[in-house]
């Protein structure tokens, strides 16, 4: 399907959570307006944690506002009250952060890697267990990992809550072309060229190749995919890799849990398995060397007769040379550590089962590697030597072309928090206007 027009001020390439997010800012302000989605429905993976309050509250939709995690308690709480505030402004600089930081918690939790810091202040591993689940959500990466990947990890569950919610796509959907967005579907785009001033974005709709101008290009695929349609190579070396599997149970009715908790409650909150201190980090040794974890850490969440699992330390290479021997091992152990929470076998439960390693969340959705966050996780501030000159880079959305933005999960504050992506490429390109 065609365009109805020939250029817009804005194509937002993607139309997943964020693209759509920011379709309904930039629409809303009077720009005209068009998302180009791949798949015969907007939403990406819609699987997303609550949306900022203010983007609930901008966009008018009949969501709940999200709220702080609990899984975590009072950590690192002055960390959380400095950046947070700062998350729909642009970027602040991490020495205006630091500022108003206690500096044993900077220490603890910027600075020196997570494992180091769990280990010196829980002497309890279940404790230190549930602090390093949430910090290791979606991120494959050792606990002492001078990298400090876990610990970006673990801020951002602290700032953006951890609920799964599901309809959010249906609701962002509405509220971009209630707004005047145009929405293109199975418009899978081909190539973007662009230069300072505007660009041109070509999509094919299986039938025929088009092409539109834009004062702005958006992007809501991860940065390789960009780098790609732009010209680029498909590098491998580059490639994000992903590390989560997901398996979705059709049950004919929850199963009763060992603590005695009610299921329906506990279900719809979110349970752990197999994720205590020593149990991660044996994962993830397994892992690195190349073998499936013998105990699989996941969380399990749903309500209702569905249940979902998100798996931790399944990185793609595991399912690289045998995928499906592979994948039907990984779930083997993946029951077999949901089990280990239960009062009776997950199996006797189960009416039907479907798992996605990363690699076939790459073919679903075209995340490289199937990497949830579109690429590793950054700090929410700039470096304090960053280049802050134009409204893209203040918002930490840019590219090395002027007039084509990052509006998704690999903006620099896009992966941690669902929708910041979109809030902030939609404010860039209003300060640029
Ligand atoms: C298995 C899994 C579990 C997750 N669980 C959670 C969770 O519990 N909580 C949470 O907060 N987040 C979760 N996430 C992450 C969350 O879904 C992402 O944050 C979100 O999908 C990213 O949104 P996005 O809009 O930036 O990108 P995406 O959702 O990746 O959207 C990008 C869109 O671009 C489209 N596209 C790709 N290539 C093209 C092209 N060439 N032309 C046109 N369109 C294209 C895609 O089809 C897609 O619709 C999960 C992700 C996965 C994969």
């Amino acid at each position: 399907m065609s365009s109805a027009r020939n250029s817009y001020d804005v194509v937002v390439v993607g139309g997943g959570h964020n693209g759509l997010v920011a379709a309904a800012y930039l629409a809303g302000a009077g720009l005209s307006t068009l998302v180009l989605e791949r798949l015969a429905r907007p939403g990406g993976a819609d699987l997303v944690s609550p949306l900022p309050g203010a983007v609930v509250t901008d966009l008018g939709l009949d969501l709940p506002r999200g709220s702080r995690n609990p899984a975590c308690g009072d950590l690192a709480s002055d960390l959380v009250r400095a950046v947070g505030p700062t998350l729909l402004q642009p970027l602040p600089l991490e020495r205006d952060v630091r500022a108003q930081v206690d500096p044993d918690t900077w220490r603890d939790f910027v600075s020196t890697p997570l494992g180091v810091t769990l280990e010196a202040r829980y002497a309890d591993d279940a404790e230190r267990g549930r602090v390093a689940a949430e910090a290791l959500t979606g991120t494959f990466a050792s606990l002492h990992d001078e990298s400090l990947a876990a610990n970006r990890g673990l801020l951002y569950r602290l700032l953006g809550g951890t609920a799964s919610t599901r309809g959010v796509a249906e609701l962002l959907t509405q509220a971009a072309a209630g707004a005047g967005a145009e929405l293109v579907t199975s418009a899978g785009v081909s190539s973007i060229r662009g230069g300072d001033d505007g660009a041109e974005v070509s999509w094919h709709d299986g039938m025929s190749q088009h092409t539109v101008g834009a004062r702005f290009v958006l992007s809501n695929v991860a940065p390789w995919v960009l780098q790609i349609l732009m010209g680029g190579d498909e590098d491998p070396a580059t490639k994000p890799e992903g590390a989560q599997l997901r398996i979705d149970l059709h049950l004919d009715r929850l199963p009763r849990l060992r603590s005695g908790a009610d299921p329906e409650a506990a279900f719809a909150a979110g349970i752990v398995v197999g994720s205590g201190y020593a149990e991660l980090a044996s994962a993830y040794d397994e892992a690195a060397a190349g073998r499936m974890p013998s105990v699989l850490p996941g969380r399990l969440q749903g309500r209702g007769d569905t249940l979902t699992y998100l798996g931790t330390h399944t990185p793609a290479r595991l399912f690289a040379d045998d995928p499906q021997g592979a994948k039907d091992l990984a779930v083997a152990r993946a029951l077999a550590t949901i089990d280990t929470q239960l009062a009776e076998p997950i199996a006797d439960r189960v009416v039907h089962l479907e798992a996605r390693t990363p690699q076939d969340i790459e073919h679903d959705l075209a995340m490289p590697g199937g990497h949830r966050f579109h690429g590793d996780l950054e700090w929410p501030w700039a470096p304090n030597r960053a280049r802050l000159d134009t409204p893209a880079q203040q918002w930490g959305v840019q590219t090395d072309v002027g007039s084509v933005l990052v509006c998704g999960s690999g903006s620099r504050r896009g992966g941690g928090i669902s929708g910041l992506g979109g809030h902030s490429a939609a404010h860039a390109v209003l300060a640029s206007r």
